[in-house]
């Protein structure tokens, strides 16, 4: 009797997640179940508690210690069958060691994809694994293979997009170097497989990877080929579902970099392409030199990347900027501005005389910087060191200081390199062109780099974050809001699943009058506003909001969803298209295979929800149909003796006659949810009238 109340409790914990010890320690024991046992190093190693005493027990480890720890921290081990499950929602229980070692497990043998209800998760082998190429792709499109894979949610994406006519979207994040533009990759190789047509556009589309990284990516400290800007690509169809065009949208590209390096790591790989490949003649015209002799280049000690060949790479660019069909004049254009924004690093500047006053020093830096924008060396070096004020209806010159001429010429470097990265981004288009055919059917790619926090961080990083706040908000919208709010409104029975909402973080940012970008903008049209001045107006409106924290002197932080501007278009956009989540891990910071650091895999899982996502799959209905589409589809198989008329009536009857137990489903206002498992079920059981 004792024994059965045991199991009948383990039971019913196994079903509600969350083991309560006092009930269950005993069966623990007795049937020899694993735990998760808390280590002093934060870790968690699984044993078997030997005995209890009062709220403590002694737990026997996988290493042969025994320890003793309060019963309240112990967690739950699921079951040896439940090793490597493909879905983190099978597991019995759900906790962070439960999961993160179900993650680890897969990692281990190469099986770098899992699922987290509707979530997929990808993390990075750093290593070519064998799971991908044209026989992977047939065998998703023909579905021999079903596990988690990102070819299974482009090939999902695909279908709801031909079945449903709604547009879908690929939604991928992490961290920097967790493998985002990777996947990205990925998921449009299988979609030009399966969509390519008789015109190769296909093919110019997977060339745009090759262009858009060698001017928007990098070497930094995290990523060697670190995205450097956010990228939306949307890829049309035709009504037969084949590609007929793509377009790229790109976003924030870090413009800072193109005259500011820290050690380690590069500038844009395109200058130092240009530098190892450009042929003799090109280099002839461009007077251009080697990466070390640019100051924007060898301010950092890094010039070129392990197992990375920079003219090798300047010839694959070649190819693809032919490919879409950038002509030879344009391209002659694109390098003459690459090298002018190289030259301009060199140019110096002297004080004269006391006045802390300027002027440019007339060397070949000059010469070779006119030259390539078009313009004399004179007119160059006079608006390098002056700048034209405004008096009363006259204007005139006004020398610069040093700093303010050194800051004049970067502002001119990156004002030439972020417009040519833009005019780039047209002719991709263009040639890409969403044609006639284009019915409006789309998949959108987006990949936008993740949360940053340095040390001194600028309004870069403010943008990035800000952006990114955004995302989350969509992800929280879809995963956890609306579905929850589904339920409530449908009458269905539903205890809410908590989630930590960032409402509070994008208040703080973009409410108006109040926020940080209106007060920005405001501080920029006072004419003595300096940075403490701003950091002062922050403190003195938004103390209240418990994500900003005001520092001392002119530093201030936001706290953002991921622990301690375009966009709007993007997000809009994005609302009317069916999301599909991938959320990439980075395994360890060395970018190096077989490397688990479960606590760097903790903070990533707990930044975005993903435990989270997973208990509201579990515990929620992902089948959802209304009851006139429910009675259409399974009425039928219901026996004649026995036809009902409305179809509420209809689909409860039909889940009566198949012995559907009533916690796998719930009957709303409008429609019928059903638990995970159940609608293939019941789909077998059409089939096989
Ligand atoms: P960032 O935000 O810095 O742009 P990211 O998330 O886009 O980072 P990626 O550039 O996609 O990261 O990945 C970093 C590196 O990890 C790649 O250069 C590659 O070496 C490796 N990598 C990522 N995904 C895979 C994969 N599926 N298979 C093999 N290697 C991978
Ligand atoms: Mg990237």
């Amino acid at each position: 009797k004792k024994d059965e109340v045991l199991e009948a409790n383990f039971i019913k914990s196994t079903k509600s997640g969350r083991v309560e010890w006092e009930d269950n320690v005993g069966y623990f024991i007795k049937k020899k179940l694993r735990v998760w046992c808390p280590l002093a190093n934060g870790k968690w190693e699984s044993g078997k508690i030997q005995s209890t005493s009062g709220d403590e027990a002694f737990v026997s480890l996988s290493n042969g210690n025994v320890v003793k720890v309060s019963t309240g921290e112990l967690l739950p081990s699921n079951p040896d069958i439940l090793e490597g499950v493909d879905d983190l929602i099978q597991l019995s229980f759900l906790n962070e060691p439960s999961v993160i070692h179900n993650l680890k497990y897969r990692y281990s043998q190469d099986t770098i994809y899992s699922k987290a209800g509707p979530v997929l998760i990808a993390v990075n082998p750093f290593k070519d694994v064998q799971i991908y190429g044209n026989k992977f792709v047939t065998a998703y499109r023909q579905k021999l293979m079903d596990n988690p894979h990102v070819y299974a949610i482009a090939d999902t994406a695909y279908k709801e997009m031909m079945g449903d006519g709604v547009n879908q979207s690929i939604i991928i994040s992490g961290e920097s170097g967790a493998g985002k533009t990777e996947t990205a990759k990925f998921a449009m190789q299988y979609l030009a497989a399966i969509g390519g047509g008789s015109d190769g556009i296909e093919h110019e589309i997977l060339k745009t990877n090759c262009i858009l990284e060698a001017f928007g990516n990098a070497k930094t400290s995290r990523n060697d080929n670190s995205s450097r800007f956010g990228k939306l690509i949307e890829i049309h169809f035709s009504t037969l579902g084949k590609i007929c065009g793509a377009k790229i949208q790109t976003f924030l590209l870090e413009k800072s970099r193109v005259v500011q390096l820290t050690t380690v790591e590069r500038s844009y790989h395109i200058f130092y392409q240009l530098c190892a490949g450009a042929p003799s003649l090109l280099k002839e015209t461009l007077n251009l030199k080697t990466a070390s002799e640019y100051n924007y280049l060898n301010q950092s000690d890094c010039l070129t990347i392990d197992g990375v060949d920079d003219a090798k790479k300047f010839h694959k660019l070649m190819e693809a900027l032919d490919v879409v069909q950038i002509c030879k004049e344009d391209k002659e254009h694109m390098f003459a501005m690459l090298a002018a924004v190289l030259w301009l690093g060199n140019i110096s500047f002297q004080v004269i005389n006391n006045e802390n006053h300027v002027e440019v020093q007339a060397d070949e830096a000059v010469t070779s910087t006119a030259k390539l924008i078009g313009c004399s060396a004179e007119e160059l070096m006079l608006s390098l060191s002056t700048c034209k004020i405004q008096a009363g209806k006259d204007s005139i010159a006004k020398r610069l200081t040093l700093q303010q001429a050194i800051d004049s010429r970067d502002a001119l470097a990156k004002f030439i390199y972020g417009n040519l990265f833009d005019w780039l981004g047209e002719q991709i288009n263009k040639s890409l062109g969403v044609g006639k055919q284009c019915t409006g059917r789309s998949i959108s790619i987006l990949d936008i780099y993740g949360f940053e926090s340095f040390k001194k961080n600028s309004f870069e990083q403010f943008c990035i974050n800000y952006a990114n706040e955004r995302l989350q908000q969509h992800f929280n919208r879809h995963l956890f809001k609306l579905e929850q709010e589904e339920y409530e409104l449908d009458g269905v029975d539903w205890t809410k699943v908590e989630f930590e909402d960032n409402e509070e973080c994008l208040s703080l940012i973009e409410k108006k009058p109040l926020g940080i970008l209106s007060l920005l903008d405001e501080e920029s049209n006072f004419p003595k506003a300096s940075d403490l001045t701003f950091a002062n107006k922050l403190k003195q409106h938004l103390n209240a909001n418990s994500c900003f924290k005001g520092e001392r002197g002119r530093a201030f932080c936001v706290r953002h969803y991921a622990g301690e501007g375009q966009l709007f278009k993007l997000m809009h956009q994005l609302e009317n298209t069916t999301p599909h989540f991938i959320r990439c891990i980075k395994p360890n910071s060395k970018q190096l295979p077989g490397i688990y650091e479960e606590d760097l895999v903790l903070q990533q899982l707990r930044c975005c929800g993903v435990l989270e996502v997973v208990r509201i799959s579990r515990a929620g209905y992902p089948t959802r149909m209304t009851h006139q589409e429910f009675a259409g589809r399974y009425g039928f198989l219901l026996s004649e003796n026995h036809v009902p008329r409305d179809p509420l009536s209809i689909s409860v009857a039909v889940l009566q006659q198949f012995n559907v137990l009533p916690e796998m489903y719930q009957v709303g206002y409008t429609k019928l949810y059903l638990r995970s498992g159940q609608a293939g079920a019941l789909e077998d059981r059409r089939k096989q009238v």
